[in-house]
């Protein structure tokens, strides 16, 4: 049977999907993160605000976690043989506050639904990811970080107030100044203190649905991070793609975009007929390239990488781009994760703090020098992190690396990675992981005990299980 492929939920080839996913309650699924390395099997049950204290009631022994749509690399949002709850998303109970330019909305909302109706209103979301395609519970439980956190900081600075169903099902209303403790361990902590049921935070007010984007292609990792320096306090939006397959004076060689949202008078007369027009679903301008299954190897991603590099310009400024465009362009390509094969992929993210650039320099030199096939790369500078116990954020430099899971090679070169990030003090995110050891955790996040004492005051049965929260050992303690 062919299996029909939305780019909504995010459980790709396993299983059919839909924008309303049509597997019934109670029905045993396979499910996977995006990168589709480690799927598992778990009962699929949606809920509504309504129906959610029922299901929680109903959970097995084994429990439940919540999911959104998908998005996370990895395993966080399974529950081998226990329950998986998604929340509906009702559109119609999202309500934006001109006053204090906020927005509340129901947790199974997505960005993508929201930035429909919000940009025409003149209002950004905080924090976008990479993909559009993510819930507002999973953007919290993961305490996302966009293209801004040297700026703005990661989705949690933005929560005003959130509403979580604990595992005796009752309702808490939690916010910085109520119950903080609650509030930070809930943001970046992954669903394993309670469904979010609704949430409100803050918007970004713009005047044009534009972002008017500064590209520059750049030789040398030395002089891109010496830019993305200089430019902190002045530039709202940036990152860097790099070309870790480059070696010697290429080193890290890479382009830079940095945007801003265009204001009004940037706009020529074309765009400013309608000034907030929001098309998410619009082709981008230039589709990603990438290449077809199976021909992921050193040479294909090579040739891919050179002629990348060498179609951007030496230096755009002013260029026009829609959201889409600049924020979600791989959003084009549904299921460009098949690209990888039947292994899947991982996405290897970690951050190493301020004064530690000659480890991000000892990695991206390891590599390079290794025979992995590896697409361009995603380098973002980071802010100062905030009080969530697990939130991912610290002032640093941050590297997401996309490559095939099982490669030969692999795991050894990661478990060296591994031991260079956590020795400079960095850490890797959850949300992107399925093959970091539960050391590897406890050393990244020193506040780990403290985020397991809060759990265990909330759960101390530990009601909420993921796969992710086996694998890593982060299961309650009572005391
Ligand atoms: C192409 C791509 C680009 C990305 N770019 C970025 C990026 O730039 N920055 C970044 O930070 N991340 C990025 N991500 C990762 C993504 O933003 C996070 O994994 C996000 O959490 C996914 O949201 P989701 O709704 O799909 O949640 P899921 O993946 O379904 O779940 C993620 C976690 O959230 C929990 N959760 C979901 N809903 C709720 C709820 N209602 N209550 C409590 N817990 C809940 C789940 O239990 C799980 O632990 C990217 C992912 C992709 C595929």
């Amino acid at each position: 049977m062919a299996m029909p492929s939305h780019p909504h939920y995010g459980v790709g080839i396993l299983q059919p999907v839909a924008p309303v996913d049509p597997v019934p309650s109670g029905r045993r699924t396979l499910l996977a993160g995006w990168g589709r390395a480690t799927p598992s099997s778990a009962d699929l049950v949606d809920v509504t605000p309504d129906t959610l204290a029922a299901a929680v009631k109903d959970l097995p022994r084994r429990g439940g976690i919540a999911r959104g749509l998908g998005r996370s690399y990895g395993d966080p949002a399974q529950n081998s043989g226990g329950h998986v709850l998604r929340l509906v998303p009702e559109n119609e109970r999202i309500v934006i506050d001109d006053r204090t330019c906020t927005v509340t909305t129901g947790a199974g909302v997505s960005i993508d639904d929201l930035l429909a109706i919000i940009v025409p209103r003149g209002y950004f979301v905080p924090v976008t990811p990479g993909t559009r395609f993510v819930t507002i519970g999973g953007a919290i439980a993961s305490d996302i970080h966009g293209k801004n956190h040297h700026a703005d900081g990661s989705f949690g600075d933005h929560v005003s107030s959130l509403r979580l169903m604990l595992a005796d099902t009752t309702v808490v209303d939690i916010a910085p100044d109520r119950d903080p403790e609650l509030f930070w361990a809930t943001i970046g902590g992954m669903g394993l203190t309670g469904v979010i049921v609704d949430a409100t935070f803050r918007l970004i007010p713009i005047e044009t649905s534009r972002m008017s984007v500064e590209t520059r292609r750049i030789g040398h990792l030395d002089e891109i991070m010496a830019r993305m320096s200089e430019s902190d306090a002045t530039v709202r939006y940036s990152v860097a793609w790099i070309d870790l397959l480059a070696t010697g004076r290429h080193l890290g060689r890479g382009v830079l975009t940095n945007a801003e949202h265009a204001t009004a008078d940037q706009l020529g007369p074309r765009e400013a007929v309608d000034q907030l027009a929001y098309a998410g679903k619009q082709l981008v301008a230039v589709p990603p390239v990438v290449p077809a299954p199976g021909l992921i190897n050193r040479l294909s991603v090579g040739a891919f990488n050179e002629v990348w590099y060498r179609k951007a310009p030496v230096v755009r400024e002013g260029e026009l781009q829609s959201i889409p465009t600049y924020f979600h362009p791989l959003d084009l390509v549904g299921a460009w994760n098949r690209v990888y094969g039947r292994n899947g992929l991982l996405q290897y993210q970690f951050v190493v703090p301020f004064g530690a650039e000659g480890v991000l320099r000892t990695v991206i030199e390891r590599i390079s020098a290794s025979a992995l096939p590896i697409f361009l790369t995603v380098l973002k500078r980071f802010g100062a992190g905030n009080p969530g116990h697990l939130s991912f954020p610290l002032g640093g430099w941050t590297l997401a690396i996309d490559v095939a899971a099982n490669r030969a090679g692999l795991s050894e070169l990661l478990r060296h990675l591994d031991a260079l990030v956590l020795d400079a003090g960095g850490r890797h995110y959850l949300a992107k992981d399925f093959q970091t050891s539960p050391a590897a955790i406890r050393r990244g996040y020193p506040r780990l005990d403290e985020w397991l004492a809060i759990r265990g005051r909330v759960d101390p049965a530990g009601v909420w299980s993921s796969d992710l929260s086996r694998r890593l050992g982060l299961t309650p303690t009572t005391n």
